[in-house]
């Protein structure tokens, strides 16, 4: 092999794969084993000690349970680690179960720095995490703000920074290396779901962790709830320690197709990125939308495309002229695109962020009733786009928002 790095859909389709020649199979295998069989107690014990204080197998004394330790999932771990140029990666159960040992390894106890239990979170966010930050439930105590307002809110028992770009559902884009800047010492956590490692590496502009509901296009199916962290192996350390004690690991079944999933990573994105643009700008043409939100639409002063993000992605998030009552129809008369919550995945999915997926949020944050959010998949772009026309104006008959002539325009 030469010296030269290799490119991110070779790494795709490759990575987590190198020791499958030398077990003389071409796909992995999948451990769905609950326990383990013990050599003699003495290792047996030593390894459960390694394994539930967050270390690794220890090369005598096995796996030991599957709370601690599967290899289906650490393989999908260290496939999702090098693609975002990470030492290492830990798999959940769902995004929220990652986000909850994101936070818990973070504050007070779990790290030996008692007294930890502030959190900076620059809003918006997606509505789930909105709430577990808010709610208090795992006592800690959170400042929202804007990114340009997170030094200013730095206290001596900050524990985290939480981020999220492009943000759910505005699409807004928030400068990863300006908001480390202002971090200073305190760790930096990016969600990176609507990017994934193929369009933004957070860990390469110095955030600590990137997280990902990997139920969205890592997975890209639809048919897996997952979540992870790419971090340092200190990071990870912690967060598995967590796992461990709370029982949030990823199932084998989900990370042997998660795994799967990430070999079409990059194509898919890129496809469903080309379709999203198309859909885009189209959108921005049509009478009844008052506003597409999508990166770089309206142009990018800060320059964060091509810098940070190497691409706007395949979400959209539009505001109707209709309001609330277009939004309702719309979602009632397309038929291409299914109506649902979720995103990233080979097929479109549109929802309405402020009943679903961020009404826990706060009134004051929450998404405006006008907005519907997209999820381009990889249908042809013709028939999402005819989709959405027939929708549109369908909606624009029901609340009147428009002239007959406009509809048709
Ligand atoms: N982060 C983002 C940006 C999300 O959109 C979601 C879910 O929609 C989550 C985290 C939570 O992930 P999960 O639903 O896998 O728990």
């Amino acid at each position: 092999m030469s010296d030269r790095p290799l490119r991110p859909d070779t790494i795709a389709v490759h990575s987590g794969r190198e020791d499958l020649t030398a077990l003389g199979v071409h796909a992995p295998p999948l451990d769905l084993s609950s326990t383990y069989p013990l050599p003699d107690i003495e290792h047996g014990g030593d390894a459960y000690e390694s394994l539930a204080t967050g270390g690794h197998p220890l090369a005598e004394g096995g796996m030991v349970y599957a709370r601690l330790w599967n290899p289906t999932v650490a393989r999908f771990e260290r496939a999702l680690a090098e693609l975002e140029h990470a030492a290492t990666a830990v798999a959940f159960s769902s995004g929220m179960a990652a986000t909850t040992a994101a936070v818990l390894s973070h504050c007070a106890g779990a790290q030996g720095t008692p007294g930890k239990r502030h959190i900076i979170a620059v809003r918006p966010l997606y509505g789930g995490t909105d709430h577990l930050l808010d709610s208090g439930l795992l006592g800690v105590e959170t400042t929202f703000c804007d990114e340009d307002e997170v030094a200013g809110h730095i206290r001596p028992d900050t524990a985290l920074v939480m981020i999220e770009t492009p943000a759910n559902p505005t699409l807004q884009l928030v400068d990863i290396a300006a908001v480390v800047a202002q971090a200073g010492d305190v760790p930096v956590l990016v969600d990176n779901t609507f990017a994934t490692p193929v369009l933004q590496n957070p860990l390469d502009l110095g955030a600590r962790m990137s997280l990902h509901s990997a139920t969205k296009y890592l997975g890209g199916h639809g048919d897996v709830l997952a979540g992870v962290i790419a971090c340092d192996e200190e990071t990870a350390t912690r967060l598995r320690q967590v796992r461990a004690i709370t029982g949030g690991i990823l199932h084998p079944l989900a990370a042997y197709l998660l795994h799967r999933g990430l070999a079409t990573l990059p194509t898919r994105m890129r496809a469903q990125q080309a379709n999203a643009q198309r859909i885009a700008r189209w959108l921005s043409d049509h009478p009844a939308v008052r506003e597409v939100h999508y990166p770089g639409l309206d142009g990018d002063p800060r320059g964060i495309l091509g810098r940070q993000q190497q691409g706007p992605g395949a979400m959209i998030a539009v505001s109707l002229v209709g309001g609330f009552a277009a939004a309702s129809a719309v979602t009632s008369a397309v038929e291409i695109f299914t109506h649902a919550v979720s995103l990233g995945g080979v097929d479109s999915l549109i929802q309405h962020p402020a009943a679903l997926t961020h009404r826990p949020v706060p009134p004051e944050a929450r998404p405006s009733a006008d907005v519907l959010r997209l999820s381009i998949g990889l249908e042809d772009a013709d028939d999402l786009i005819a989709d959405l026309d027939r929708a549109l104006g369908a909606a624009a008959r029901v609340t009147g928002a428009l002239s007959e002539d406009a509809v048709h325009a």
